[in-house]
């Protein structure tokens, strides 16, 4: 069957990501595990060392965007010290939730705070972020051009923005392989484990209708990034890509 989120206007396509991302918010964590055989982990804690938190007292302020289950921020935390301080940003009440209960078992206090709000219009002035995240997300946002800016438009001078967004395989053979394990064994995990199949079918369309690395790279230098760089990880699943505000 068709799904037509990605032909959905801008305005209709939130809406659609929304139900989504309620219906899966409490399995979220099962089925990226049961999806990606664990990679995600592994994608993740690649982002979150290329993001250098100084380990130390020094102040260090990370947005991450559409994060709201919190698996980047306590990641960031984890491996960063006194100084650094998390908001994780999501436009989804029930993966907020989810976030604030393991922030609440995790005694984290100040140094993480859940915001609800839209990549595409930060709740934030200027210039006030060391670092800006966005990972998995940045593909269920409607318009990628204005949440590109917006990041940029937060960051301060001489920031870093990091963007960990599944990308093209390009390694002949394995393209098949993944092709039949997308379009087949996803949405039969989502039915198993979360009892919604179409909500996985979005998500393998939305990973099929995302710009490859060198076309998304293209996107963030249009929205004003400088040294931007691709860093395709196993075999094109998933790339890094980063840019500096300068
Ligand atoms: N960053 C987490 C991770 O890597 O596990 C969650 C990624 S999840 C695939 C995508 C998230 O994007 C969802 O929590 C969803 O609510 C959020 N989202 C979708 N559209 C958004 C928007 N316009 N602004 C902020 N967050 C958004």
């Amino acid at each position: 069957a068709h799904f037509g989120f990605a032909e959905a206007a801008p305005g209709e396509k939130q809406g659609l990501v929304d139900d989504v991302f309620h219906k899966v918010a409490s399995r979220y964590d099962l089925m990226n595990d049961l999806m990606s055989g664990g990679l995600h982990r592994a994608w993740k804690s690649a982002m979150v060392t290329a993001l250098g938190v100084p380990k130390g007292a020094r102040g260090f302020r990370l947005l991450d965007v559409a994060g709201g289950t919190g698996d980047i921020s306590f990641r960031a935390l984890d491996r960063g010290g006194e100084g650094v301080k998390v908001v994780a940003l999501d436009i989804n009440g029930a993966m907020l939730d989810v976030g604030r209960a393991r922030a609440a078992e995790r005694k984290l206090g100040d140094r993480i705070e859940f915001v609800q709000g839209n990549a595409e219009d930060l709740p934030f002035p200027d210039r006030s972020f060391d670092a800006v995240t966005i990972a998995f997300g940045i593909r269920n946002v409607p318009r990628v051009d204005v949440a590109l800016r917006e990041m940029r438009r937060v960051l301060k001078i001489g920031g870093r923005a990091l963007v960990l967004e599944f990308s093209k395989v390009d390694v002949p053979g394995f393209d098949k392989v993944y092709d039949a394990f997308s379009f087949n064994v996803i949405p039969r995990l989502g039915q198993m484990v979360a009892g919604d199949a179409e909500s996985y079918r979005y998500l393998v369309e939305s990973i099929r209708r995302f710009p490859d690395a060198a076309a998304f790279a293209d996107m963030m230098r249009e929205a004003g990034f400088e040294q931007v760089e691709a860093t395709p990880m196993t075999g094109g699943i998933a790339c890094l890509h980063s840019g500096f505000r300068i």
